[in-house]
């Protein structure tokens, strides 16, 4: 190891910055930061630069750099776009022992700035030593990825508690244990969640009742897994798929994503294709509320989002009445992933000025909307489930008074490598479903916008079809 990673405390310390263009900026933000003392010598400031020297009220001196300036500064950088005038600093800055960070060039300084993740108080800080900043960043931005934003408000609620933690708890084993299960049970997922004041209650009562045996009450996290592509995944509920202990998940999960689970977690598979659902809604609701109780971290895993036709709704109303602790994570649902990976916007300015989400789903072999309603112009009408009654949801729209020419498609396992887009009208659409062997999750999406499908397409173009 060449360097010494040190964090310096630069608060209130005079800094002073030379240049004031890009790079120059960056610097400069990461100083203001720090609550440095700060100098800026430059000709002329960008605007990064030029707001930011507004905002941190920051000390801005423009005229040329002379070598009087540095003195009693505690950090100098050189960061103007002359190599000659930068080595010059470093090496005025060197002979007076003040550190000097030289930009773009590792060689001539003696303090490196590095790539930071900053969630304050924690901060982390990633440098290859000048040998690739691109890389560096890139690497920053996987940790940034997986460091979830709340990690600071984590940080400071443990230090809160720390003393306290301490003064009580001597045995260390059970010290250690007691922060593992903070800061990887219920209590920091509500931190995460936002929910500061219910996690300090709950670590003050985990204190208060020494309750560090790992017996806690699980939760469950009800996590929209997107329309299939794993890339549509958010970041939180890859922590969550990353951190269950069991998964409760739906035929709509796309194989793909449930690769991405833990891997020694449960998995149950709680069905619902049509007519034939697996378990019954109440046993689901009952199975969760019982993992949960168990202690388990519960992963509700529903295709596209969970609020959007996923009878998240009712799962959830059961862990309330049952006083478990849950939260949600919306996902992409079909109909935005359907639309973006087919090219069809769902409304456009000359098209479609609303767009309504219909269930589709047939009961009593029929299906009872308000057909006035949805038979219009200027809006798009997407259905979920509506593969089985689409005969009837194309009759009834016409017979509600819409053109059998308005457009309308047929999208079937949108965002994954099987999508398939099929393009007709309000009459031949059913006929598509049989010609073309149409099954699996499919959405229909009708009205004007569907003609834009013609240009905007752009998904696995070779694949799709057009009638
Ligand atoms: N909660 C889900 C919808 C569940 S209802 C969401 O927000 O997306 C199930 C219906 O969603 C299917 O019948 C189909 O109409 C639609 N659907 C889900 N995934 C789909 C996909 N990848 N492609 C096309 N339609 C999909």
């Amino acid at each position: 190891m060449s360097l010494l990673p040190v964090f310096i405390d630069i608060k209130n310390q005079p800094c002073l910055l030379i240049g004031g263009g890009k790079v120059a900026a960056r610097k400069l933000n990461m100083l203001c930061k720090a609550q440095a003392d700060i100098t800026v010598i430059a000709l002329e400031l960008c605007n990064n630069a030029k707001d930011l020297c507004a905002k941190y009220s920051v000390n801005v001196v423009t005229r040329e750099f002379t070598d009087a300036d540095i003195d009693k500064q505690r950090l100098v950088i050189a960061a103007t776009n002359n190599a000659a005038l930068n080595q010059h600093i470093s090496e005025l800055a060197k002979q007076k022992n003040i550190l000097v960070n030289v930009a773009d060039d590792f060689t001539q300084g003696d303090v490196v700035l590095p790539s930071v993740i900053d969630r304050d108080p924690i901060q982390i800080a990633i440098t290859t030593g000048g040998a690739s900043p691109v890389l560096a960043r890139m690497l920053r931005s996987n940790l940034e990825r997986c460091t979830p934003a709340m990690y600071g408000e984590l940080a400071a609620l443990v230090e809160k508690f720390r003393k306290q933690v301490g003064e009580q708890i001597d045995d260390e084993t059970s010290r250690r244990r007691f922060w593992e299960e903070v800061l990887q049970g219920p209590i920091a997922e509500m931190v995460f969640a936002g929910k500061l004041e219910a996690a300090q209650e709950a670590l003050a009562n985990k204190l208060r009742t020494k309750d560090f045996t790992g017996n806690e009450t699980g939760e469950v996290y009800l996590v929209g897994a997107g329309p299939g592509d794993p890339d549509l995944l958010t970041f939180r509920a890859l922590r969550m798929m990353q951190q269950a202990d069991v998964v409760v998940y739906d035929r709509l999960v796309s194989e793909q994503i449930m690769d991405l689970v833990r891997k020694d977690a449960d998995k149950i598979y709680a069905g619902k294709e049509r007519s034939k659902h697996t378990l019954q809604q109440e046993s689901i609701n009952q199975l969760l509320v019982r993992l949960a109780k168990e202690g388990k971290r519960v992963l509700r895993l529903k295709g596209g989002d969970p609020f959007i036709f996923g009878r998240g709704g009712e799962e959830i109303e059961t862990l309330m009445e049952e006083g478990v602790h849950f939260q949600v994570v919306p996902g992409i649902t079909a109909a935005a992933g359907c639309a973006a990976y087919s090219g069809i916007p769902l409304t456009h300015r000359d098209h479609a000025q609303a767009c309504i989400f219909v269930t589709g789903h047939l009961k009593d072999g029929t299906v009872n909307l308000n057909w006035e309603m949805l038979a219009h112009e200027n809006q798009t009408l997407v259905f979920y489930m509506g593969l089985h009654g689409l005969p009837i949801i194309c009759e009834k729209l016409i017979a509600h008074g819409m053109f059998a020419n308005t457009p309308a498609a047929l999208v079937t396992k949108g965002t994954t490598p099987e999508q398939r887009v099929l393009i007709g009208d309000l009459q031949s659409l059913p006929g598509l479903v049989d010609d073309h062997h149409v099954h699996g999750p499919t959405l229909i999406i009708i009205g004007s916008v569907v003609t834009l499908h013609d240009k905007l397409h752009w998904y696995l173009t070779d694949k799709e079809f057009t009638a």
